[in-house]
């Protein structure tokens, strides 16, 4: 299924049907309406480590946490570098990244604790949540083409097993929007690693046009899901495409670095 729309007073925002329904977590995604951040950085800029202006982000993070009925004082946020850490996050590490220093790296974030709510960035990447109502555990992955390619996405499922006994076919994902097929034109290089990784599988979701390649992200993050156990009707996609849809999302592709970004944001309640 796709996701639900939420505007509230202006604010927009994403929720997935399959977590909704399940009641176990608050989460969102969040788009680039109903903050207070200035140009370029307007206006629901979460990310407080991109310049723009800090008192703005925290007014955003007010806002965003508020409507979806997150604990914006603990949130935890990814340290995003384009590679495979899956991050355990305790209680200790509660507010790093808004309100104290990171002491790590992570692209994934996993816990099992209530009230420890888990924060990854996007500005075309995919963005994935991950629930195992049973096991009672929260996933959210930061999967751009490296990530997705590398396997990150099987390997936060395989962490949520190992560390909390969750199990791949109770596990609900949500994957939110990022550059759709339409917009993500690239070399020989992102199919290779595709390919590489996922054999066949990646096929479906690699278009050849001439000297270059158009390449599903979503539908590529989605079969890794299915690789590592998920069940199909057990994935929520957006089907969004950050870099047509500037008015909604920021698109690192359409507007280069000087921007804000987007967030999937997930807590346990
Ligand atoms: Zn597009």
């Amino acid at each position: 299924m796709s996701l639900t729309t939420h505007e509230e007073n202006g604010l927009v925002y994403f929720t997935s049907p399959l977590l909704d329904a399940c009641g176990g977590v608050a989460h969102g995604f969040s788009t680039r309406k109903g903050g207070v951040s200035k140009p370029p950085y307007n206006t629901m800029n979460l990310a407080p480590n991109r310049g723009g202006d800090r008192p703005a982000v925290e007014e955003n993070y007010r806002r965003f946490c508020g409507a979806v009925g997150i604990d914006m004082h603990r949130v935890v946020l990814a340290n995003q570098v384009h590679q495979t850490t899956v991050l355990q996050v305790t209680r200790e590490r509660a507010g790093m990244g808004l309100w104290r220093e990171r002491d790590y790296t992570a692209d994934a974030l996993v816990t099992n604790e209530q009230n420890l709510p888990l924060v990854v960035f996007s500005a075309d990447c995919g963005i994935i949540l991950l629930y195992d109502p049973a096991a009672n555990c929260t996933g959210a992955v930061h999967a751009g083409w490296r990530g997705c390619a590398a396997g990150i996405l099987e390997k936060a499922v395989r962490e949520l097993e190992r560390l909390y006994g969750a199990r791949a076919e109770r596990i609900l994902a949500a994957i939110g929007p990022c550059i759709g097929p339409c917009c993500f034109e690239t070399d020989g290089d992102v199919p290779q690693a595709m390919t590489e990784s996922l054999g066949a599988d990646a096929a479906p979701y690699l278009e050849n046009r001439g000297a270059k390649w158009y390449v599903d992200l979503a539908g590529l993050n989605r079969q890794w899901l299915l690789r590592a156990g998920v069940r199909p009707e057990h994935i929520d996609v957006s089907g969004l495409c950050t870099c047509c849809r500037t008015d909604l999302f920021w698109s690192y592709r359409k507007v280069g670095g000087q921007r804000g970004a987007q967030v999937a944001m997930i807590s346990l309640r």
